[in-house]
């Protein structure tokens, strides 16, 4: 393959080849041995940015695609306890921005939208085209599983991931971007994570991908922005199918939330609501949490996906709980969401490999967050589920570091790219 000759030498390669290249691979008139080997050359030379582009295109355009042109969406890099779908989504459907979402279930620590979803008794979440598009006319929330969407990314990320060649930046954005471009939707905000739980494990290389990520959607006509967000430690406090559903609901309640969880679920959604023009957004965020409004949203998209909106009162858990108490007394330095999220993975709340059965309602609450005072013997973890409970529990009790002297509460939110590619970006924090 003369693409491989190309790269090898850290030639550029147009766009007609890596057009050819990504459909010869999808339908089988590439080897895998020649892909992993064109893969290789790309992790090592890179890709500029037209070749990133036209990559992303090639995928984009590889199976199905939507157009919902009039509506947001949000994607999340992935974390352990990231619910902010569940708490934000809702409230800006309650804002009259109509939202369009096709998502994914969870591998490994990372959870998945359709996952936590599909714990609430009766929800459904296949929805065809045409439903979906009548979900968005009549309640302006639909959230549904991802069909045949960017199939080409599907299958080189399956091989990426054999070979080695998943933390390649320009392999990274074009495949998140292409899945993004072929959903559709004409607003979307990136939540960019960086940290020990994260891909990116600095908020630098997260700021260099999330100005990838908008500068793509930019050039295919999405206006994006995006927002850099800690992940060192777990997200609110459920980790966990059920778990992080029954935290949302009471996020969307106005009831008492960890203080992350409710910033950062706040933040984006009136981050959204910017994008979609809307003005004064954070008032607006403020009145469709107090007036209800937001988690009737919810319920009223719950039935729509065929979901018993009754149960959200009382979302079922594992009955079987174990209390972690602390060992000593101290301030909370760490509770390492990468230690947490693994505890969660083998209760039986997420998957080592694809197609593992998962136990909706195992998982872990973490009872205390970096900053905090501790007892000793205070609890400050459960844990939720029967599988693997001992290892579970040493997971937990590793993730956990206790300093004798105070810490500083992290910030969430540690850097934030306005929409409009080429604007400066803005950071915070680290
Ligand atoms: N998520 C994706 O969808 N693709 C990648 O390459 C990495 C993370």
């Amino acid at each position: 393959m003369h693409a491989i000759e190309t790269k090898k030498r850290g030639g550029k390669l147009p766009a007609g080849v890596i057009r050819a290249v990504v459909e010869g691979y999808t339908s089988g008139k590439v080897p895998d041995y020649q892909m992993s080997t064109l893969l290789m050359a790309i992790f090592i030379r890179g890709m500029d940015y037209d070749e990133t582009l036209a990559l992303t295109e090639a995928m984009a355009f590889s199976g199905e695609r939507h157009s919902f042109p009039g509506c947001v969406d949000k994607h999340s890099t992935g974390g352990v306890g990231d619910k902010i779908s569940l708490t934000s989504l809702p409230v800006v459907a309650a804002c009259s921005a109509p939202v369009a979402k096709l998502s994914g279930r969870g591998l490994g620590t990372t959870g998945g939208t359709i996952d936590k979803l599909e714990s609430i008794p009766g929800f459904s979440s296949y929805l065809s085209e045409e439903r979906m598009r009548e979900q968005i006319q009549e309640v302006g929330l639909a959230i549904a599983e991802a069909g045949e969407l960017a199939p080409a990314d599907r299958a080189i990320y399956a091989l990426r991931n054999a070979t080695g060649t998943v933390d390649s930046l320009p392999l990274i954005g074009s495949s998140i971007v292409s899945k993004k471009a072929a959903t559709g939707s004409g607003y979307l905000l990136y939540d960019v994570k960086a940290g020990s739980g994260a891909f990116m494990k600095t908020a630098n290389e997260a700021r260099e991908l999330a100005d990838l990520l908008v500068r793509l959607s930019d050039s295919l006509g999405i206006e994006a922005s995006a927002l850099i967000t800690a992940m060192d430690e777990p997200l609110g406090s459920a980790v966990g199918n059920a778990l992080e559903v029954r935290e949302s609901m009471r996020f969307l309640r106005g009831e008492n939330s960890p203080a992350d969880l409710s910033e950062k679920s706040r933040v984006v959604a009136a981050r959204l609501l910017r994008l979609k023009g809307i003005r004064n957004p954070e008032d607006a965020v403020e009145r469709a949490i107090s007036s209800g409004a937001a988690y009737e949203k919810f319920a009223e998209f719950v039935a729509a996906q065929d979901g018993d909106p009754k149960t959200l009162e009382n979302i079922p858990v594992s009955k079987e709980v174990r209390e972690i108490a602390a060992p000593k007394a101290g301030h909370v330095a760490r509770f390492g969401a990468l230690g947490v999220g693994r505890a969660a993975v083998l209760l039986g709340a997420g998957r080592e490999k694809k197609g593992d059965k998962i136990d909706p309602g195992a998982g872990v609450e973490v009872l205390i967050k970096t900053g905090d005072e501790v007892e000793e013997d205070q609890p400050v973890a459960r844990l939720y589920g029967v599988r693997n409970a001992k290892r579970a529990e040493e997971l937990v009790i590793e993730a956990l570091e206790i300093s004798d002297i105070p810490v500083e509460r992290p910030p969430v939110i540690l850097g934030s790219l306005e929409n409009g590619y080429g604007r400066r970006p803005t950071t915070s924090g680290q």
